[in-house]
């Protein structure tokens, strides 16, 4: 409920508190409007397009919030949204914790070269999904975050499930983050959780930390060997499970690599419950291959980049040294890039000579006006990458395999000088290097 109606056709403020509506000027305004309202509601005309919204809260915020009107036995006149999370921001006001979260996700976004705004209404047919910060990412991803902090109440938002689900139906990847550990032990969506930090904390560019909510995957067969008990209840199966370990991460890293599509929701199932968190892509990929066939272990996945991969066998110990685990932030150093929404036109003209198609040696200025440098290094980088995949000697496969690292982490590092030198953005200026090199043609 609200005490404040915006009359979108009238283009006036209705006062619920006042008998006159605030309009003396219009004497019997709420007989006639609310009559409207009810024929409205008669006809099946959704409360969307009846010409009334909050204005109040919602409205401040800059929210269009549909509403209705309803008349109590006692005679007492209500505006009622439509929607429970439009009622929800009048009895949790948007704390200072909070705002510094969704600027702290803006600027991280953008500073990656990712589009991204606060309070967005995405039209769904006949109803909305409300997202408080939506991040604009690669490929179309669109990741919809929601902050729900210690002031939201003990009992927590409520339909969390639904409107996830409503959201991933509809192309937005739901992210939910809290401070709270018990809506971080909830299944309903993939909860990422940090510490509970006053806002001017939340609001600096040092390290936040998320404490859960973000998960590597260990690969393990189940014999003799193996420390985790098999999940299938079997003494010793014989096939391969995938057990998920907690692992830190980086809020910034986490809001940069899921707008880039490098962490990934995943759901997975012990027993009777769907647990629900974040793992990298490549651990995704090799979960899918295990589901598919568990009676050998999922390829580790020949990914862009090798930082996705560990470069050790799963093991079935259950914590592995430090040095061995796949390092969450090393394909995106810390290091800052200066912003950037766009490199400039000419780092991104597009060429259409199909000259530039043909492989081979390549001429000392390259069209797409990367440096040659750049380019011999990500070749050199995709060519040990490509003897590896065609190798099947294990030790062979061991030895290519460095020779694929060192050429892959050589480009990284030029990538990201190049990127500083020039002030660009170091994620599209490695799409860009890749397709100039994978995809000339399309260039
Ligand atoms: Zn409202
Ligand atoms: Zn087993």
């Amino acid at each position: 409920m609200a005490n404040i109606v915006w009359h979108t056709k009238l283009r006036i403020h209705l006062d619920l508190n006042k008998d006159d509506l605030g309009h003396e000027e219009h004497p019997g305004l709420w007989d006639m409007i609310y009559r409207m309202d009810k024929m409205y509601a008669a006809r099946g005309v959704p409360v969307a397009e009846r010409d009334l919204q909050c204005g109040g809260v919602c409205q401040d915020a800059g929210v269009q919030a549909p509403m209705y009107l309803r008349l109590r036995a006692n005679g007492r006149r209500e505006a009622v949204h439509e929607r429970r999370e439009d009622e929800e921001r009048h009895t949790v006001p948007v704390s200072d914790e909070h705002k510094a979260y969704q600027e702290r996700i803006l600027r991280v976004a953008t500073d990656e070269g990712f589009h991204g705004d606060s309070e967005v209404r995405t039209r769904v047919g006949r109803s909305w999904i409300q997202t408080d910060t939506l991040v604009e990412g690669a490929d179309g991803l669109r990741i919809g975050w929601e902050v729900q902090l210690s002031s939201a109440g003990a009992e927590g938002p409520r339909s969390v499930r639904a409107r996830a689900a409503k959201a991933e139906k509809n192309g937005i990847t739901p992210a939910w983050h809290t401070d709270r550990a018990d809506y971080a032990r909830r299944n309903d969506t993939h909860w990422t959780r940090s510490d509970n930090l006053p806002a001017y904390v939340i609001a600096k560019t040092g390290d936040l930390r998320v404490v859960s909510g973000f998960r590597a995957l260990d690969f393990w067969h189940c014999d003799i060997h193996a420390v985790y008990p098999c999940p299938d209840g079997v003494r010793r199966c014989g096939r391969f499970h995938a057990t998920p370990k907690p692992r830190d991460v980086l809020f910034d890293d986490l809001v940069r690599r899921t707008a880039a599509g490098t962490i990934v929701p995943v759901q997975f199932r012990v027993g009777g419950t769907t647990h629900r968190f974040w793992v990298t892509d490549t651990d995704r990929e090799r979960l899918e291959d295990l589901r598919s066939d568990d009676t050998q272990l999922p390829p580790a996945q020949e990914p862009d980049t090798p930082a996705h991969a560990s470069r050790n066998r799963p093991t079935c110990k259950p914590s592995l040294p430090a040095s061995n685990t796949p390092d969450i932030g090393q394909d995106y150093p810390v290091t800052h890039v200066p912003a950037q929404s766009a490199p400039p036109v000419a780092e991104t003209a597009p060429v259409h000579s199909p000259a530039d198609a043909q492989p081979g040696p390549h001429p000392t200025l390259r069209p797409t006006g990367l440096p040659d440098e750049l380019i011999a290094l990500q070749q050199a980088a995709d060519d040990a990458h490509l003897q590896l995949q065609q190798l099947d000697d294990h030790e062979e496969r061991d030895q290519q395999r460095r020779v694929w690292f060192e050429a892959a982490e050589a480009v990284q590092a030029a990538v990201t000088r190049y990127a500083r030198s020039r002030g660009l953005n170091r994620y599209e200026l490695e799409k860009q290097l890749r397709q100039a090199v994978r995809h000339p043609a399309e260039l």
